[in-house]
């Protein structure tokens, strides 16, 4: 088995094993593991790529469904287990007869409102909660990269992507997923970094990567924590 990833033409990378055999197809299968492929010893890597790309909707579709399958469902109840910068917190609902802003204090999210009976709302003060912490820390991390670079970027934004953590176009703007302000510092750094370093090389060349190390040394094992995080942090929709 060789450990390859899997470049997708919208910048994320699926990470796979490949198991070259004396075959004639290629086979896909989704392990408790993550995507392994089952490939003729003669493929060439290009064959390979086009195989899987045309696979991608198919791969990410069921790797969604295993993640999901893990993690059980947001219920967004009293002593709900919540995370915020890698800290566990817990959903701290109370009834109060008019909406207070929420707050984090001693590790419970607090919730006040007339509403806390009712998840919808619930889930939209949370998420609201989230997205106002997200972007002034997001905020902060580019501008310092940034500063780091010698570089400078039009706009940080927040982004409420499904699969993707980041994004960077050519007029300098950085988006963030808010989702991202439930992870460990340094995954969010490291996503900072992955998007700062597209400022320099718009591609996943290997000029980029050298970016990338010279911004984020641990880039390799943090996109590692990050996917394994996935489901986890892709729990609050
Ligand atoms: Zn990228």
């Amino acid at each position: 088995m060789i450990e390859q990833l899997l470049h997708l033409p919208d910048g994320q990378a699926i990470p796979y094993q490949l198991d070259l055999r004396v075959r004639k197809t290629i086979g896909l299968k989704i392990t408790a593991q993550g995507l392994v492929v089952h490939a003729p010893k003669r493929i060439s890597a290009s064959q390979l790529q086009q195989v899987l790309l045309q696979k991608s909707r198919w791969i990410q579709q069921k790797l969604a469904l295993r993640e999901h399958n893990h993690v059980a469902p947001m219920q967004w109840a009293d002593g709900e287990p919540l995370m915020f910068m890698g800290q566990d917190i817990v959903l701290t609902l109370q009834h109060h007869p008019t909406n207070k802003a929420v707050t984090l204090q001693g590790g419970q999210l607090l919730v006040r409102s007339p509403q806390v009976d009712q998840p919808a709302f619930v889930a939209r003060k949370v998420l609201q909660w989230y997205a106002q912490q997200a972007l002034p820390d997001f905020k902060r991390r580019v501008e310092l990269v940034a500063a780091q670079m010698g570089e400078k970027v039009s706009a940080v934004g927040l982004s409420n992507a499904r699969t993707r953590w980041g994004s960077c176009n050519s007029r300098k703007q950085i988006r963030l997923n808010w989702r991202l302000i439930q992870a460990p510092p340094h995954i969010i750094q490291y996503v900072v970094c992955h998007e700062m370093a597209h400022l320099k090389e718009m591609n996943h060349s290997a000029r980029f990567y050298a970016v990338q190390a010279s911004l984020f040394p641990h880039h390799v094992q943090a996109e590692k924590e990050l996917k394994a995080l996935s489901a986890i942090l892709h729990r609050i929709a």
